[in-house]
């Protein structure tokens, strides 16, 4: 059974809260095999991921949103100590000039393993066997990138097609492990007697401006969309999202999480006031863990 499930570790802004700590998203993506990946790694994730009983050894995948540092200096202790824990996997990093940057950022560390940076692009980032993720350009004061884990679609056997052609257990198996099967001298694709069924869609924003482009990059994803401002009053610089920006996005996106929430912001029970129409927008908290 395949299952995506999400952690918000950190959903405050660049000054932390004792409620709303630093950038930080946890994505645990089950299917044959088990993927741990972190969308952004503020200050203190190591010990957000304690609280959230997450394994830090088990992430394989970082993706950097952009090198601001609230959104990436928890990369220094979670690498520390994952080398004391005594890792020897290699770790992916993938982030805007990931190549330059990153060896230059930890040139006084001496990681007992292999760290492989990726740089990001427009595209595709990451391709694996069961899921791939996207990246997007944002709109910030320094170069952001939206990320979308995608999981592979999947071919789900059709009751009715396989009664049809009289297909038994055996012939089931095979014709799912070998993509297609002979019966009665006739050759029966996987295809023929299968529906699609859609990969999940995880969109993670990082910091950006509204962009009309994220409706289509969005488009059926649960979204983890940043709200640093809740009334366009507030808005102190034109690189950040408000409340009214991100609820356009709801009519695009499966679900909303808003996150990235300025520390001005006191009281979460006016916040949740503001939202309480919307039935698929929900203010994500430190530590919530949703299952998409
Ligand atoms: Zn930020």
């Amino acid at each position: 059974m395949r299952s995506v499930e999400i952690t918000f570790l950190g959903t405050g802004t660049t000054i932390p809260t004792i409620k709303r700590r630093h950038p930080a998203v946890h994505l645990r993506y089950h299917s044959r095999n088990d993927y741990s990946i972190l969308f952004d790694c503020g200050e203190g994730t190591q010990t957000q991921l304690q609280k959230a009983r997450i394994n830090f050894m088990s992430i394989d995948y970082i993706f950097i949103s952009h090198w601001h540092a609230d959104h990436w200096i928890g990369l220094f202790g979670l690498l520390t100590s994952m080398a004391f824990e005594g890792r020897k996997k290699e770790i992916t990093i993938v982030a805007p000039k990931a190549k330059k940057i990153g060896p230059e950022l930890l040139k006084f560390f001496h990681l007992p393993f292999k760290t492989k940076f990726v740089d990001c692009l427009e595209g595709t980032v990451f391709d694996g066997d069961e899921f791939s993720v996207e990246a997007m350009k944002g709109k910030h004061t320094t170069e952001n990138f939206a990320y979308r884990f995608q999981e592979r679609e999947k071919l789900k056997l059709d009751k009715k097609k396989i009664k049809k052609l009289k297909l038994n257990w055996k012939d089931c198996r095979e014709i799912k492990d070998k993509g297609k099967i002979k019966k009665d001298g006739k050759t029966i694709n996987l295809r023929d007697v299968s529906y699609t069924v859609p990969g999940k869609k995880v969109v993670y924003s990082g910091d950006t401006q509204y962009l009309k482009k994220m409706e289509k990059f969005a488009k059926d994803s649960v979204l983890i969309h940043e709200c640093t401002y809740f009334s366009r009053d507030d808005l102190k610089d034109k690189y950040h999202s408000t409340l009214e920006d991100v609820l356009n996005l709801r009519k695009f996106a499966k679900k909303v999480y808003l996150t990235h929430i300025s520390r001005k912001y006191t009281s979460q029970k006016e916040l949740e006031k503001k939202i309480k129409d919307y039935k698929n927008v929900v203010l994500a908290k430190d530590l919530k863990r949703v299952k998409v």
